[in-house]
């Protein structure tokens, strides 16, 4: 079971914020700066209540491989060490920094010195990148490849309804985009980028055919807009027809996929040398006053972007799309590295389930040929010899299934469950 054809499903867009020009954020008098804002493993503070800090300092690190470190947005005091609760339930600590108000810049920033490509990771890594598209996969294992590869794609689908933070991207910094891509070929030694890209993004289509019509290591793929043509494994194969094997990386075809917010910022951090520590928001829902996208600095809480977006009335927040997102219950909670929108809506329905009709949309709906309506019965048998044998492991969790379920059953939510009901058991 894999992708052998185009499933999905058609949502319905709310792009309000796609001409939208991006407003940077005012600075907020604290931030809050999780040690865990990506996939990896929490870092541990390198500073102390008390210590001064500066703008783009590193205030946290870990020696474990998939992590990366976390800088200051703000130039300040250090107030506080705090426990943070992670999406998920982990803990880690998080350093709450009063602004001073000033932005003064860490003396240490300066562009990276790169002359190999083992350099250059080890300087992705210093960033402090994860994929921007809300994943969080740190960027500097990605590429740290061992196999050859051939194709770099850079994943600017952005299919999740509202969300237009990528859009507004390579509208606003073309630039840093394309000499992105180019950096990357050359120092990771890749012959050809396929810079995919959903039709309803016409504008952006048009711009960089233009661009890539003069450099034949560029391809402009438009995708079909369909949920989730931004899934990794649907991307590739909409762009190269390559299947990924079950329990196999992209690499393994011989193709690496990041997100075009992550190659536009690495462009710019391999210029400056300035770290990850903003990144541009896109806020909206029935309940914004006013729809907008911000660049906003990193550690910024949630209350303070409702308050500036005149969002009033919501009972539903969420970070991220409405299918893919985290909701939200606590508005003093920090923007991360992860988060690409911010989403208030008035409604925050509970729906109730009814028995299963049997319809098969589920089935048609799943981008990874999966059976959800039979998932969700070896789920509630907690038979692991079913679940293993339907491949749960493969569920990517898009929600597409429940989305189009008329029964409302949560064919998605009972995977997650199924996951760790596995990894629970698995011992025993
Ligand atoms: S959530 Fe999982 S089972 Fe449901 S459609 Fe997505 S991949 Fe398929
Ligand atoms: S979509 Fe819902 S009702 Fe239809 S088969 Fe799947 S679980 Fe059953």
């Amino acid at each position: 079971m894999s992708i052998k054809r185009l499933n999905g499903v058609h949502l319905k867009h709310f792009k309000n914020t796609e001409s939208e020009t991006t407003v940077s954020f005012p600075l907020s008098a604290k931030v809050i700066l999780p040690m865990g804002q990506g996939m990896g493993a929490p870092c541990e503070p390198l500073v102390n209540v008390g210590d001064k800090v500066f703008v783009g300092q590193k205030i946290g690190d870990s020696d474990k491989f998939m992590s990366v470190p976390v800088h200051s947005s703000v130039s300040g005091t250090v107030k506080e060490l705090r426990d943070y609760a992670l999406p998920g339930g982990r803990y880690c600590k998080a350093v709450v920094i009063e602004s001073d108000g000033k932005q003064t810049v860490d003396e240490t920033i300066a562009p990276p010195e790169i002359k190999t490509a083992d350099d250059f990771i080890k300087a992705v890594r210093e960033s402090g990148a994860v994929g921007l598209g809300g994943a969080g996969f740190p960027t500097h294992v990605k590429l740290r490849f061992e196999n050859h590869v051939d194709t770099l794609i850079i994943n600017a689908a952005e299919c999740e309804p509202y969300i237009t933070s990528d859009y507004r991207e390579m509208m606003e910094n073309p630039s840093d985009v394309y000499d992105g891509i180019k950096l990357m070929l050359e120092k990771l030694n890749i012959n050809r980028a396929k810079l995919c890209i959903e039709k309803n993004k016409p504008k952006a289509i048009r711009l960089f055919s233009k661009m890539a019509a003069k450099d034949s290591a560029l391809d402009v793929v438009t995708l079909p807009s369909k949920y989730p043509q931004g899934a990794e494994k649907m991307l590739l194969f909409t762009a190269t027809g390559r299947v990924v094997k079950e329990n196999e990386l992209i690499a393994a075809e011989n193709a690496i996929v990041v997100n075009v917010s992550t190659v536009a910022f690495i462009n710019r951090y391999i210029k400056t040398g300035m770290p990850l520590i903003s990144r541009r928001l896109t806020v909206d829902g029935d309940a914004v006053g006013m729809p907008c996208n911000i660049e906003v600095l990193l550690g910024t809480t949630i209350k303070d972007i409702l308050d500036y977006s005149n969002a009033k009335d919501y009972r539903k927040l969420i970070m991220g799309g409405p299918m893919m997102g985290v909701c939200m219950v606590d508005p003093e909670a920090p923007v991360i590295k992860t988060h690409n929108a911010l989403l208030a809506l008035k409604s925050d329905t509970l729906y109730k389930s009814t028995p299963c009709i049997r319809c098969g949309k589920c089935i048609k709906a799943c981008p990874m040929n999966l059976m959800p309506t039979e998932l969700e019965k070896a789920y509630h048998a907690k038979s692991r010899e079913q679940l293993t044998a339907l491949r749960v492991n493969l569920c990517m969790n898009c929600g597409a299934c429940s989305y189009v379920c008329p029964a409302k059953r949560p064919l998605a939510e009972t995977n997650c469950l199924s996951k760790e009901f596995l990894r629970n058991t698995a011992q025993k």
